[in-house]
C-alpha cells in the first residue's frame, strides 16, 4: 500500500497497525538509531507508522498512562494549532478547557485502578481547547494500546463543529416546523407519509404516531383520490405544485378546504426521493367567500326589487297626480266661471243657473277626484313605509305555537268566515320559532286572500295544514278559489301588483309584505295553484331560525 493511501485505512487498522509496531516497544527512536535503522524492515515500519499518522484526516495524539502526550499527529497539530513539540512531553489536559482539564487526571487513573472506562472504546463530544485559547467542539475516541510494560492511548479526535451548526441549523428549522400552524407532511414518492408535525396533528386530528407509515390517502376524500396520482406524477418530475385549494378529510370525517403548496425533496445527490408539503386551513375563508357570494346575490337581488319599488312609485303615484292636478284646473276654471256669472250686479237668470250648476256639479266633482287622489297618494305612501318598517324592526323570536296562533287569527275574522260561509279546517299543527306578530300577519294575509278570491261557482273550502322535517316546518294555506294562472305568479309578490285590481278591494301589498316576513326569518314562500281550480301557498320557516 502506498503511503499516500494510509488515510483509506479504517480506524481499526490503524489502530492494529499502531499495535504492532509499537509493541517492538519502539518509541520514534532518535535520529542517529534512525540512520543506523535505515533500510532495515523496523526503520520501515517506523517510516510507516509516521505515513500513517500525518496522513489520516482525524486528529490522533498518544499518551501515556500517566498523561503525558507521546505523539500527535499533523491533523492534531492542525487541530489544536500547536507543533507537536510544544505539546509532546506535557499533560495531554491542556488541550482541554475547565473543568474538563481538572477532572481529567482523576479519570485516567480511576481507570487504570478500576477498568471502569468513561471515554475509552465508546467515543463521546467533548471540547477541545486550542493553542489560541478558542474552544471547539470535538468527538473523541480513545483505543488503549496494551504493550509489554506499559499502556498507551490513543485518541481520534475529530472537529466536528461544523456538524455542530448542522445540528443548531437543523433543530432551528425542527422548532420552526413544529412551532408553525400550517400542516408539514412529508411523504414517499409512494404516498407513504414519513413525518408529520404538530400543525398537521392539530389540522387532521391525527396524532404523528398514527400517522406516520400510513398512506397520504387517508386524509384524502374518494373522490378526490385520482389527484394524489396527478401530484406525485408532477412531483416525479422535480415540479412543485403551489397554492392548490383542495378538500381533505379529518380524522372525525370533518371535510376541509385547504390550500396545498407541494414541493419535491430531493436526496444529496439530487434524486427526487419524496415529497414536503404544507397545508393551511381555507375552510373559514371558503365560508367567508360564500357568505359574501350569497350576501352579493341578495344585493343583486335587493337593487332590483328597489328598482322596482322606483318605477312602482313612480308609475302609481304619477296617475293620481295626474288627476289631482287636472281636477285643480278644473276647479279654479268652475271658480273663475264663478267669479264671472257672480260679479254683475244683477246677474241674469242664465248666469244664475250656470253658478248653480258648477256649485253642484263641476266643483264638488273636481273636490271629489282631488280627494280620492289624495286617498290613494296617501294609502301608497303608507304602503310604502309598512313595507320599509319591516326591513327595520327588530324580530323578537320565540317558540311558537302554530295551533294556538291560528285560533287566534281565525277568531278575529270570524266575521267574515261566517258571512262568507267559508268551510275552514285547521290541521293539528307543528310548533315553531319566530316573531309572532309577524308570522300571525303572515296566516292572516293569506287566509284573508283565500277568502277574498274565492270562485263565485262554489262554497269556498280552505284547509290549514303543516309537516316538520329536518332543517324547516312547512305550512300550507290551500283554497279552492278562482286560482293563478302559472304566468302571473311571481307577479303576486311584486308591491303594489294585483291581478284584477277590480276584483275586490286591497292595495296589493299582502303578498310582498309576507314574503319580506319570509326572508326575515330565514325562510321563504311559494304557491302551488292552476286557474279556476285554487291555490296553495307555502310557507317554510327554519327549525333554528336563522332571522335576518
Ligand atoms: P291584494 O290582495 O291587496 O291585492 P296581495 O299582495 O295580497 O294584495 O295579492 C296580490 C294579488 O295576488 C291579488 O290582487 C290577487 O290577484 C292575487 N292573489 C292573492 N291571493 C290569491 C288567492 N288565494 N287566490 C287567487 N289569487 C290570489
Amino acid at each position: 500500500m502506498p503511503p499516500s493511501d494510509y488515510s483509506k485505512l479504517s480506524r481499526i487498522e490503524l489502530i492494529e497497525r499502531l499495535k504492532s509496531l509499537e509493541s517492538r516497544e519502539s518509541a520514534i527512536p532518535p535520529s542517529d538509531v534512525r540512520q543506523r535503522l535505515a533500510g532495515t524492515e523496523l526503520f520501515d515500519s517506523e517510516e510507516r507508522l509516521r505515513a500513517i499518522l500525518d496522513t489520516a484526516v482525524e486528529g490522533i495524539i498518544t499518551i501515556d498512562e500517566r498523561g503525558t502526550v507521546e505523539s500527535m499527529n499533523r491533523a492534531a497539530e492542525k487541530l489544536f494549532g500547536y507543533d507537536a513539540p510544544e505539546v509532546m512531553g506535557r499533560n495531554v489536559s491542556m488541550l482541554m478547557p475547565s473543568p474538563y482539564r481538572e477532572a481529567h487526571d482523576g479519570y485516567l487513573e480511576r481507570y487504570i485502578q478500576t477498568g471502569h472506562a468513561r471515554i475509552i472504546g465508546i467515543g463521546r463530544e467533548v471540547v477541545g481547547l486550542r493553542k489560541d485559547g478558542s474552544q471547539f467542539p470535538m468527538e473523541l475516541s480513545v483505543s488503549e494500546v496494551r504493550l509489554a510494560k506499559r499502556r498507551l492511548f490513543t485518541g481520534f479526535v475529530r472537529d466536528i463543529t461544523e456538524r455542530k451548526e448542522a445540528e443548531k441549523r437543523l433543530s432551528y428549522y425542527a422548532a420552526i416546523v413544529e412551532s408553525t400552524e400550517d400542516a408539514i407532511v412529508g411523504k414517499s414518492l409512494d404516498g407513504i407519509i414519513n413525518s408529520w408535525n404538530r400543525g398537521a396533528e392539530a389540522l387532521f386530528g391525527y396524532a404523528r404516531e398514527e400517522a406516520l407509515g400510513q398512506p397520504i390517502s387517508m386524509i384524502i376524500p374518494e373522490d378526490r383520490l385520482g389527484e394524489e396520482q396527478a401530484i406525485l406524477t408532477t412531483i416525479r418530475q422535480g415540479l412543485p405544485i403551489e397554492r392548490f385549494e383542495t378538500i381533505r378529510r379529518r380524522k372525525d370525517g370533518v371535510l376541509i378546504n385547504v390550500s396545498v403548496t407541494i414541493s419535491p425533496i430531493r436526496s444529496p445527490d439530487g434524486k427526487i426521493i419524496g415529497a414536503s408539503k404544507v397545508a393551511r386551513n381555507i375552510t373559514d375563508r371558503k365560508r367567508a367567500e360564500a357568505r359574501l357570494a350569497s350576501l352579493a346575490q341578495t344585493l343583486a337581488e335587493k337593487n332590483r326589487e328597489l328598482e322596482t319599488i322606483v318605477y312602482i312609485a313612480s308609475h302609481d303615484l304619477r296617475s293620481p297626480l295626474v288627476n289631482i292636478q287636472g281636477f285643480s284646473r278644473e276647479l279654479s276654471h268652475a271658480c273663475e266661471g264663478l267669479r264671472m256669472r257672480l260679479s254683475t250686479e244683477a246677474p241674469s237668470d242664465a248666469d244664475r243657473a250656470e253658478a248653480q250648476r258648477l256649485l253642484r256639479d263641476d266643483i264638488p266633482e273636481a273636490l271629489e277626484y282631488i280627494q280620492a287622489g289624495v286617498t290613494k297618494i296617501d294609502s301608497l305612501l303608507s304602503g310604502f313605509l309598512r313595507y320599509s318598517r319591516l326591513g327595520r324592526v327588530a324580530l323578537k323570536v320565540e317558540a311558537i305555537d302554530m295551533n294556538e296562533l291560528l285560533t287566534g287569527i281565525i277568531n278575529a275574522m270570524e266575521f267574515q268566515v261566517k258571512r262568507d260561509a267559508v268551510n275552514l279546517n285547521v290541521e293539528p299543527l307543528p310548533p315553531s320559532e319566530g316573531d309572532a306578530t309577524l308570522i300571525s300577519q303572515v296566516f292572516a294575509n293569506l287566509l284573508e286572500n283565500a277568502i277574498k278570491y274565492r270562485s263565485p261557482d262554489r262554497p269556498c273550502r280552505i284547509v290549514v295544514s303543516g309537516t316538520a322535517n329536518a332543517d324547516a316546518t312547512v305550512y300550507s294555506v290551500s283554497d279552492n278559489g278562482i286560482g293563478i294562472a302559472q304566468e302571473h305568479q311571481a307577479k303576486v309578490f311584486e308591491i303594489f301588483h294585483r291581478l284584477n285590481p277590480n276584483h275586490s278591494e286591497g292595495d296589493g301589498l299582502g303578498l310582498t309584505i309576507t314574503q319580506r316576513i319570509m326572508e326575515r326569518h330565514g325562510g321563504r314562500i311559494w304557491i302551488e295553484s292552476a286557474a279556476g281550480k285554487g291555490s296553495t301557498f307555502f310557507v317554510s320557516l327554519p327549525r333554528a331560525a336563522q332571522a335576518q
